[in-house]
């Protein structure tokens, strides 16, 4: 054990809410409303409203998973529910296939529009995302009231079958309670996975995520085709429920009160999902009472949810969350975090980072300008030089955030020019920011493993073992490591400034990287702060990692590093053993503030 930091205190001992809760706890309440949906006698009027509720709820998840968990907006969800609507009604009312064959279909036709729309859209970002999903679904909704001989337009499609098991109402509505626990329960533990982690470090910090080995792109469209599927399914059951369908069921008014049923509820979870959706089929019913003083019922009903919106900006369920979080808190861990490990690299090339006539203009400004040096395997090398001298800019060139305008940069020996970030570091880059870039809305550990999940090789495998728990053992050693692990599950918010450099560092170090790039780690330190940070960097280079680190500290740079490279706009003014550079008067006259020379500058 090699803490650093002392004043880490230790995490309290949780519980969960119910002793032993988990899959069994589920199958069981989920068997009693089975029960209840199949034996209840529930009148005819209740029966629709408990079908409209769980299949409109199937939809909502849809959006927990692209807007709660990945921070995507989707405003055609109920232009995924039609079509997953009226591939069950054509399907099943025109073409006589069976239930099971057209809620499939029309399934996979909403993940395969969801997948496309979010191919095309998702490289462009957040507001042409929500425009071409308004689109989507303005396209949608002419086509089903014009295609008339396809979809008998306005009319709508009627004598839509249900499947032969479940033909009665009570039935129907247990198949729907069924589907309704089956999607989410895996939406609920989506977070909790490799694909749900990604979408949450996306949302969180989309930066961040791709220098952690996160494919961006890649998962949001993951996200947005999950989503769109689940709208799909629900549309089918709602379908098959209700025996009737019609265009203007599926509008873009729709759309907006799935988007409202999410946010009312809480978009951060499946229960926030169940509340929002319950709560405004139920409540837009019990107020037709109201209806003697036309348009009042809707009045009130828009009040209550800007209220609650305005009150609760985390919806009902994050709400009641905040009180129930300290029993929703898993347990401490009962053994000590095993050792950080990082594998040797292959030791393949002397160097491992060789960059050579590296630029980087911004239009006229020359920010980086062919800049070459090597940092040797195993040592610590720092980049200095005043402020606005390209090191940053260097430091993003470096690991794929921007594309150099010339040279060439090799990793091991491999050139990685061409790379997306997400590769380099699967490649072995790791790196921190000079602006602390953390999963914000996650725990300490949930930071660290999305960094330990990057693996360079399998070497996770070879030397934890597999799995889940070899995951958060080498993400609970990392944060050993620097010294936090005793407050691994702590919020981010809670940790002080320096505490998430240190999480930020700890980070880079679980996925095992070969050259680790810091920049400025020891800026915003108080003088403690810096000691310990000093102690821990000759811990890393003890352990043999390569760091590339960025400095203004003069007393750091000098006792960590062996060799170091001097940029003064743009250029590489000096490059060479530690001792020699700092003595050099170029870089004396750089940093000591005689008067910049203007001609430099663009
Ligand atoms: P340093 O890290 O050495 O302080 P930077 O690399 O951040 O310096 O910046 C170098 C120069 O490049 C600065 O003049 C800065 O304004 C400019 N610069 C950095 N990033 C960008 C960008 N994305 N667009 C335009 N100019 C930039
Ligand atoms: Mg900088």
């Amino acid at each position: 054990m090699s803490a650093t930091v002392q004043t880490a205190k230790p995490a309290p001992v949780r519980r969960p809410l119910v002793p032993g809760a988990g899959p069994l706890a589920y199958l069981a309440v989920v068997g009693l409303a089975m029960l209840a949906a199949v034996f209840v006698p529930f009148d005819d009027y209740i029966l629709h409203i408990l079908v409209e509720s769980t299949t409109y709820a199937i939809a909502v998840f849809g959006l927990t998973v692209v807007l709660g968990l990945c921070g995507q907006i989707n405003l055609a969800q109920a232009a995924f529910f039609g079509l997953g609507a009226y591939a069950v009604g054509l399907g099943t009312a025109d073409l006589h296939w069976s239930f099971w064959l057209a809620l499939a279909l029309g399934a996979g036709v909403a993940l395969l529009m969801g997948a496309f729309l979010g191919m095309s859209t998702l490289r462009l970002g957040g507001h042409y995302l929500a425009m071409v999903t308004i689109s989507f679904q303005q396209i949608l909704t002419l086509v089903m009231i014009n295609w008339i001989p396809v979809t008998h337009g306005p009319d709508g499609i009627g004598n839509i079958a249900r499947p032969a098991l479940f033909t009665s109402g009570h039935g129907y509505l247990g198949l729907c309670v069924v589907a309704l626990a089956l999607v989410g329960y895996l939406v609920w533990r989506l977070p909790e996975t490799k694909l749900g982690r990604s979408m949450r470090a996306v949302r969180d910090n989309e930066l961040a995520a791709s220098v952690s080995g996160i494919d961006v792109y890649r998962i949001k469209v993951a996200a947005f085709a999950l989503c769109a599927l689940l709208g799909g399914i629900g549309g089918g059951l709602f379908a098959g429920g209700f025996a009737y369908v019609s265009p203007d069921q599926f509008s873009f008014a729709e759309s907006i009160v799935f988007l409202t049923m999410a946010l009312l509820g809480g978009v951060a979870s499946p229960i926030g999902a169940l509340i929002g959706t319950a709560l405004l089929i139920v409540l837009p019913e019990t107020l037709r009472f109201l209806k003697s003083v036309p348009g009042l019922y809707l009045a009130i009903y828009g009040l209550a949810v800007i209220l609650i919106i305005r009150f609760m900006p985390d919806g009902i369920w994050g709400f009641l969350q905040a009180y129930l979080r300290r029993y929703l808190m898993p347990p401490g861990f009962t053994q000590d975090a095993p050792e950080l490990v990082l594998a040797p690299a292959k030791l393949e090339a002397p160097s491992a980072l060789e960059a050579k006539g590296l630029s980087k203009h911004f239009g006229g400004l020359k920010a980086v300008d062919g800049v070459s040096f090597a940092v040797r395997r195993g040592s610590v090398h720092a980049l200095i030089g005043p402020n606005g001298s390209g090191k940053t800019t260097t430091l993003n060139v470096l690991s794929g955030l921007y594309t150099p305008t010339t040279g060439k940069i090799a990793l091991d020996g491999h050139d990685i020019t061409a790379l997306p970030p997400h590769a380099r570091a699967a490649a072995g880059l790791g790196r921190t920011f000079q602006n602390i870039r953390l999963f914000r809305s996650m725990s300490a550990l949930d930071n660290v493993v999305i960094g330990a999940e990057r693996q360079r090789n399998d070497f996770l495998a070879h030397h934890l073992g597999d799995g889940h728990a070899a995951l958060i053992g080498q993400a609970r050693a990392a944060l050993d490591f620097v010294g936090l692990e005793a407050r691994a599950r702590d919020p981010i918010t809670s940790f002080s400034y320096g505490h998430q450099r240190l999480i930020e560092i700890a980070r880079a170090l679980a996925g095992n990287p070969t050259l680790l790039l810091l920049d400025e780690p020891a800026a915003g330190l108080n003088s403690t702060e810096k000691l310990e940070l000093r102690g821990l960097l000759k811990r890393i280079a003890a352990k043999g990692l390569t760091i590339l680190i960025i400095d203004h500290d003069m007393a750091l740079v000098s006792d960590v590093a062996e060799h170091i490279t001097v940029l003064n706009f743009g250029r590489r003014i000096a490059d060479g053993m530690a001792a020699e550079v700092l003595r050099n008067p170029d870089v004396i006259a750089a940093y000591l503030g005689a008067e910049p020379d203007v001609d430099h500058r663009p």
